[in-house]
């Protein structure tokens, strides 16, 4: 076995280097075999700690990380496994970590995962049942032997950040995400693909300042102009390329070998940049045909490492009026310790309307209100008579279909998001914080609607109180409770609020 992931990111001295490997739609044939044989020069070439292996990447289906990722471990190269939660319920969920488990593939990256995209006769139905947060969390009770009967697993799992958002919401949200998946037992991170090194750097910064100390690799892509056009456009969701970039990535390339040439470079010069300013490593991606361009930029890497400081400027394509949570540091042009100004606000009709849900909500949904045990008494009896029941279920969807768009999921969350529903408005039916694919404040799968998270952080910044959004683990939605009265679950302690974390130990 060459180098083992988990070893070289504990290993306080070593900065770790790792590859995206992306599988195709063949289960044999040449997509496979190349896949193979850049993991065979990975290994021979003794730099790289693991490969990593998505999961579906678009969404559309492709050979499975797992049978790739055990032929690769067969091989002798360790691997990370995403392992994204679109195609697969809670139960497909688990079944998929024991597989992993039983295949001897331990390093995951969990991943809320991109919108379905296409497959046999159309679009895939989006799953979403799980978040990358509640996958964490599953995965960490399946290490600590409290959900399953079997052994304890030994997983060691890592999460996904996108630090390159425009907006200060955006940007809050995914720390404020992050926080909830390093308690959730994070233990490695990767960032999202992005060339603004300032943003690089405050991440770095708000993992320092929110005591958040996980070995972070950045995200290095080898950019050919194809690629980077369709980034451009802000088709991949999360990675951002700005224009400014694009222009410049194409003037290079007016002439290919140039072109090659100037992509190796920057490629190795951000990456001598990120350990230059104290990440754990970086993750390669772009590298489909032959690893030798990787073997190049290591080299290259080797030779420019002391000159790092110089290249900082090079990186400098930022979003257009975007946020950044720390002034820039004149010096250097990376972050002060100086904060920024948090701007964001909402209008004051719908801080009015979001103060009056609170109101009624804390009046009416809380254990701790003063008549809380005389409606949970009444909710006992109504649970008991068929007609009060309907009553109830009746008076509680006319109302939050009108002000919610209610789905009847019976486990109602809309408190923890700023009382939008989490059903209805957000695709993934994320409830710990938005997936990484916004886009200058709109959602990844419907661009002409504000994300819901968005909203829902300015919702929180009017009152000053944005920061809770990184407090609790929201556990996912329990289908048991699937059209009924979320009302009556809430006082009979049946719902997520009150009902002990159910497990398939039962
Ligand atoms: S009960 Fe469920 S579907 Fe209805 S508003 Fe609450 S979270 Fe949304």
């Amino acid at each position: 076995m060459g180098s083992m992931f988990r070893e070289d990111i504990s290993d306080s001295k070593r900065f770790v280097i790792t590859m995206e490997l992306v599988p195709g739609e063949q289960s044999k044939g040449r997509s496979v075999d190349t896949v193979m044989s850049i993991a065979d020069a990975a290994l021979s070439d003794g730099r790289i700690s693991a490969v990593s292996i998505t999961d579906n990447p678009g969404g559309h289906p492709s050979l499975s990380p797992d049978v790739l990722g055990k032929e690769i471990v067969n091989m002798g190269m360790d691997v990370i496994v995403h392992f994204t939660c679109r195609d697969q319920n809670r139960v497909g969920i688990e079944s998929r970590a024991l597989q992993l488990g039983r295949l001897g593939i331990k390093n995951i990256l969990a991943l809320t995962g991109d919108f379905s995209g296409k497959g046999f006769a159309g679009q895939g139905a989006p799953v979403f049942d799980l978040e990358s947060v509640s996958l964490l969390t599953m995965l960490k009770m399946m290490d600590e032997g409290t959900l399953t009967r079997g052994d304890r697993e030994d997983f060691f799992v890592g999460c996904a950040v996108s630090p390159f958002k425009r907006t200060e919401e955006e940007s809050l949200c995914q720390y404020f995400k992050l926080r909830k998946k390093v308690r959730a037992s994070a233990r490695f991170v990767i960032t999202q693909v992005g060339y603004d090194v300032r943003k690089f750097h405050e991440l770095l910064c708000v993992q320092r300042d929110w005591q958040m100390k996980v070995p972070t690799l950045g995200s290095v892509y080898v950019l050919t102009p194809t690629v980077a056009r369709i980034m451009t456009e802000g088709k991949v969701p999360g990675v951002v390329v700005t224009p400014a970039l694009l222009k410049t990535i194409q003037q290079e390339w007016k002439e290919k070998s140039n072109g090659r040439t100037a992509t190796i470079e920057r490629s190795a010069r951000l990456a001598v940049v990120l350990k230059g300013l104290g990440y754990k490593g970086v993750h390669f991606g772009g590298i489909h045909k032959r690893f030798e361009t990787l073997s190049r930029i290591l080299d290259r890497m080797g030779r420019i490492e002391k000159r790092w400081r110089d290249f900082v400027p090079e990186f400098d394509f930022p979003h257009e009026n975007g946020f950044n949570l720390y002034a820039r540091d004149p010096a250097n042009g990376l972050c002060s310790k100086k904060m920024n100004n948090r701007m964001s606000e909402t209008s004051p009709v719908d801080k009015a309307l979001f103060q009056t849900y609170r109101t009624i909500h804390r009046a009416f949904f809380s254990h701790d209100a003063p008549f809380a045990p005389l409606y949970s008494d009444l909710c006992a009896r109504l649970e008991k008579s068929p007609f009060g029941y309907l009553l109830v279920k009746t008076a509680e969807d006319i109302s939050k279909k009108a002000l919610f768009s209610c789905r009847e999921c019976g486990d109602c969350g809309i408190q923890h998001l700023a009382f939008f529903c989490p059903e209805s408005q957000c695709p993934k039916h994320t409830r710990n914080g938005p997936c990484g694919g916004s886009r200058n404040g709109m959602c990844e799968v419907h661009p002409e609607r504000r994300c819901v998270w968005f909203r829902a952080y300015r919702r929180w910044a009017s009152i000053d109180e944005s920061d809770r959004m990184s407090h609790d683990f929201v556990p996912p939605r329990n289908w048991e409770l699937n059209r009924t009265s979320s009302w009556i679950n809430f006082h009979l302690g049946k719902d997520h609020q009150g009902a002990p974390f159910v497990t398939s130990k039962g």
